[in-house]
């Protein structure tokens, strides 16, 4: 993997980037766009060669409509109807189901944005990976399913992961890669989501409207209930240890309620380097899509003055489980981060569902990590040294959660 070095994409200031978004109807996949019709970088414009969504055909046709990509595809086959109806008329090509999402990561774009949510982005990126297109990495859960995969493709292929989570995009802007060794830990800033002062009491009875109302981003329903229960920060605690060269017990989490620092690295003299700013995705956006330039982007500024005050406490690990599971996932390796993943995701679905209880996703999460590393289920892979590996974990992961979901009251 590159990380650190200057992107072949970013090759020449006038000529114009090509974009493609994996998710463009999605909540990064939104701000994207939305970054890339009002910015430039170095006075030249961007093109955009692919888009693609899983079920909003109507929104992925306007915006089709609007930045007339090459490509246009919708995940879900049964859809392929409404698209070309929808974009018949335009020069606009079409295509639907999982293999089309694959064929759009592999068109001739500079830029990725990997922003599917979950596990269905891992072969699409995988796919920019392998041709060594310079990607912007929002989809957190590729690298908590397939990370040796993922850095592996991208190393072969020289292509450049430039982190978008804005915990990840803060510490790329603040480390040395030249000297990783003055680093000392990485602190991941965390919000603590909308119950960050509930009593375990009254999160037992939290509803799906309570869990995806965060209190300073406006973000996708999956990664807000993620948020929520903070698996979010567990997730990205695990996505941390393979983006940067620090063991994870180096890698801290502190809750800071404003989400005004979006992380921190500390360094041996004692000195803490952050980057700062308003919680707005359009900046770590903009700055994955200029690097190693920046450009002016329509982002929310930062007013320290209105924000007033800074505050840090550390995290509450018996109200928030999540978090020391995803880091015993960590520690333990081999496939146990993409088995509690695919439970995570087998969970939220079914809350989203109002299938369970809010409290129930870590509960649940937990069994299915402790049932992955005992070893006693024999379709659970121990190690991830292919896709086949990846695959069975997360089915494994899902096929565990689900029984245990189905189990409860
Ligand atoms: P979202 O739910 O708003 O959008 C997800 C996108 O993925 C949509 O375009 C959807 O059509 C597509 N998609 C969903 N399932 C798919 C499938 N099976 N096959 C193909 N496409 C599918 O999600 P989001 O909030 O934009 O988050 C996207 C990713 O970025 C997540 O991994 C999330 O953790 C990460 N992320 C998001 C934010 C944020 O501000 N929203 C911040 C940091 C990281
Ligand atoms: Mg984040």
């Amino acid at each position: 993997m590159t990380v650190g070095a200057r992107p072949v994409a970013v090759d020449g200031a006038a000529a114009p980037r090509r974009v493609t978004i994996l998710g463009s109807t999605g909540s990064v996949g939104r701000n994207t766009l939305d970054v890339l019709s009002t910015s430039a970088v170095g006075g030249a414009a961007f093109e955009v060669e692919a888009l693609t969504a899983y079920s909003n055909v109507e929104l992925l046709i306007a915006q089709a409509k609007a930045f007339r990509p090459r490509l246009a595809v919708i995940g879900e086959p049964g859809l392929y109807g409404a698209l070309a109806d929808g974009l018949s008329g335009t020069d606009v090509a079409v295509a639907a189901g999982p293999d089309a999402l694959v064929e759009a990561a592999e068109r001739p774009a500079d830029f990725v944005m990997a922003a599917i949510v979950g596990a269905a982005g891992l072969k699409p990126t995988l796919a920019a990976a392998a041709r060594g297109a310079a990607i912007g990495l929002a989809n957190k859960e590729c690298l908590v399913c397939a990370g040796p995969l993922l850095t592996d493709a991208a190393g072969r292929a020289g292509a450049t992961l430039l982190p978008v989570d804005s915990e990840h995009n803060a510490i790329f802007q603040v480390f040395d890669f030249d000297r990783p060794d003055r680093v000392r830990r990485l602190i991941l800033t965390a919000s603590g989501g909308p119950f960050r002062e509930w009593s375990l009491e009254r999160m037992a009875t939290a509803t799906r409207a309570e869990a995806v109302a965060h209190p300073n981003w406006s973000m996708g329903d999956k990664i807000s209930v993620d948020s929520a229960t903070m698996m979010n920060k567990g997730l990205e605690l695990i996505e941390a240890a393979y983006l940067f060269p620090v063991a994870p017990e180096n890698i801290d989490v502190l809750v800071h309620p404003q989400s005004v620092v979006h992380s921190l690295v500390e360094y041996v003299d004692g000195s803490v380097l952050a980057q700062l700013g308003a919680p707005d995705m359009r900046t770590p956006i903009s700055y994955a899509l200029a690097w190693p330039d920046r450009m002016e982007t329509p982002s929310d500024r930062l007013d320290l003055a209105a924000v007033a005050q800074l505050t840090f406490e550390r995290p509450d690990d018996s109200r928030f489980p999540a978090l020391g599971l995803a880091r015993r996932a960590l520690e333990a390796g081999g496939a146990a981060t993409a088995v509690l993943n695919a439970a995570n995701e087998a969970c939220v679905a079914a809350f989203l569902a109002n299938r369970m209880k809010f409290l129930d996703i870590a509960a649940v999460s937990e069994q299915v990590l402790n049932l992955a590393l005992s070893g006693k289920d024999p379709d659970t892979p121990k190690t991830i040294a292919s896709m086949e590996d990846v695959l069975a974990a997360d089915a494994a992961g899902r096929r565990l959660g689900e029984a245990a979901i189905s189990s409860l009251k």
